[in-house]
């Protein structure tokens, strides 16, 4: 009842109702079965491509996943900002991250003759805020043994906004180390031209919302037009993601993107299955 009043501003006050008892008492469960989960290792990273217009695969995207030993598979979406309320994020975080390091690493050492693709982490809100974040994507780094030339991480507009200075300083410290920074779910925030500009960013990347109204929605289409335009203009890489059909990527090759994410291409795969599919082929 505190969280709900404290969300909804100063000043407030809710009631405890029945239903909220009940809710508090799933998130603590499930917050209890993640932790476990955590420490004993069995949260997994999961890999998605990214082709060029060629159909090169050019990039991984790691993504997290929880398989529940009763309730199945829990989507990040409910999960991650469970790890984010309660401090667990950056455990978290850093697993997700050195273990997708160390998977690319292992690609490069099994697979010596094929051209191992970059990888992409997404970052959450809060790890990014910490004053920490830069000392962990380094130490993840220093453990694995990684090229951060290789490594992109992933932020949306909303972590943008607040400290200009800090952000834009932070993000400057890994890049002089190589790594690169992508804005994930572009066109969803509002982050204003002028301040992408500023910001130490290689990659853009269309929200999936955009892809898959503009075959429908002319509206739609224009938009992904112009962040591509935009992007192109701005000398940064432009990736859509959501990308179902073929239909849908011939639409955006139209538009002049030439990287491409989504189910059409692949979902995403264990680590084995994504080595069996590309790169013992
Ligand atoms: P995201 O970063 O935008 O990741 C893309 C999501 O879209 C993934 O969902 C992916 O499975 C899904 N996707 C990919 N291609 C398609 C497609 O063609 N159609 C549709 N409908 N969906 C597609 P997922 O894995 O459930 O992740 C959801 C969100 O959870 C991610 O959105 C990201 O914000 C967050 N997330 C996932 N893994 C991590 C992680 O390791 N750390 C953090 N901080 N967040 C993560
Ligand atoms: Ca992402
Ligand atoms: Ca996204």
């Amino acid at each position: 009842a505190m969280y709900q009043a404290k969300e909804a501003g100063r000043n407030t006050f809710s009631f405890f109702s029945p239903e909220m008892q009940q809710q508090i008492e799933e998130r603590m469960h499930l917050l209890e079965h993640l932790r476990q989960a955590l420490a004993e290792h069995r949260l997994e990273v999961w890999y998605q491509p990214q082709l060029d217009d060629q159909d090169r695969l050019i990039g991984v995207e790691a993504l997290v996943r929880w398989r529940h030993p009763d309730l199945g598979m829990i989507p990040p979406t409910r999960f991650i900002p469970l790890a984010e309320e309660s401090g667990l994020i950056e455990p978290l975080s850093h697993f997700v991250l050195h273990q997708a390091l160390a998977t690319r690493e292992r690609w490069v050492r099994d697979f010596p003759n094929q051209a191992i693709p970059r990888l992409s982490v997404n970052v959450s809100a809060l790890q990014f805020r910490k004053d920490s974040f830069v000392e962990q994507v380094r130490q993840a780094l220093a453990e694995t043994g990684a090229d951060p030339r290789h490594l992109i991480l992933e932020i949306t507009e909303s972590m943008l906004v607040g400290d200009v200075e800090a952000t834009v300083a932070k993000m400057q410290s890994l890049k002089e180390t190589g790594v690169r920074f992508s804005i994930d779910d572009f066109g969803t925030g509002y982050s204003s031209l002028a301040y992408i500009k500023r910001l130490p960013i290689s990659e853009i990347k269309i929200d999936r919302s955009f892809v898959q109204d503009m075959l429908e929605n002319p509206n739609d289409s224009v938009l992904v037009s112009t962040i591509i335009g935009l992007s192109h203009q701005l000398k940064l890489d432009v990736v859509a993601e959501g990308v179902e059909t073929k239909a849908m990527r011939d639409a955006l090759l139209a538009s002049g993107c030439r990287l491409f994410q989504g189910y059409f291409f692949s979902r995403p795969l264990p680590a084995e299955d994504f080595d069996q599919k590309y790169f013992r082929a």
